[in-house]
């Protein structure tokens, strides 16, 4: 027996969500029914997918067209950290120790819980790439499993780009493994960065 065609709407939209099979989608959609704040949820969701924006260039979350590190001429547009959440870039600009751009992928690659590759900010990335100015692109995943599959997936988009002349590294080992970035005191994430390693060198 099927439900009615809105509530089968609600279940499946649960169902969409990373982590979400079909009986907690159920459970979630009946919570809703009956609670009485949820117009307020879905005023919220509608708000956030209204005036948060992504950037632009490099698509953090920001509320104009670019963001303030995109926007700041100071900035070092030849270097950019990959990573993958706008949590580490908070992360990484409250250290101060990064004078590049970022990329953010909005989320790290894990097919299980939900997030694949078309989810990730990826073809924006490889579209930077292609304008030529970006000399080094420096992954800076978190150092978990996650973040080495997102790492590896991003290298591997990367070399099908032909650009003989881009630099990849990857923060240095070294970092507590299967620690998040945004944990990591300012000390630990200027040495990783220092003695980030190449994943591919320029090649003459
Ligand atoms: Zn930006």
């Amino acid at each position: 027996m099927a439900y009615p065609a809105p509530v089968e709407h609600l279940v499946e939209a649960f169902e969409r969500l990373p982590g979400i099979g079909r009986r907690s989608a159920e459970r979630l959609a009946f919570h809703v029914l009956r609670d009485p704040s949820s117009r307020e949820l879905a005023r919220a969701i509608e708000g956030a997918l209204d005036d948060a924006r992504r950037c632009d260039i490099c698509r953090n979350v920001c509320s104009g067209e670019r963001c303030a590190v995109c926007s700041d001429p100071e900035r070092d547009e030849g270097t950019v950290a990959v990573v993958e959440e706008p949590r580490h870039v908070e992360a990484l600009e409250r250290a101060g120790v990064f004078r590049g751009r970022y990329h953010v992928l909005m989320g790290a690659f894990h097919p299980t819980d939900g997030t694949e590759e078309h989810h990730l900010a990826l073809d924006s990335l490889l579209e930077r790439l292609r304008g030529g100015e970006i000399r080094e692109l420096i992954l800076a995943t978190d150092p978990d499993r996650e973040g080495e599959a997102t790492a590896r997936l991003v290298l591997e988009a990367v070399e099908g780009l032909g650009r003989e002349d881009l630099i990849v590294t990857r923060l240095a080992r070294g970092l507590p493994a299967g620690s998040a970035i945004e944990y990591l005191h300012r000390g630990v994430l200027e040495d990783a960065l220092e003695e980030r390693r190449p994943l591919r060198r320029r090649r003459p």
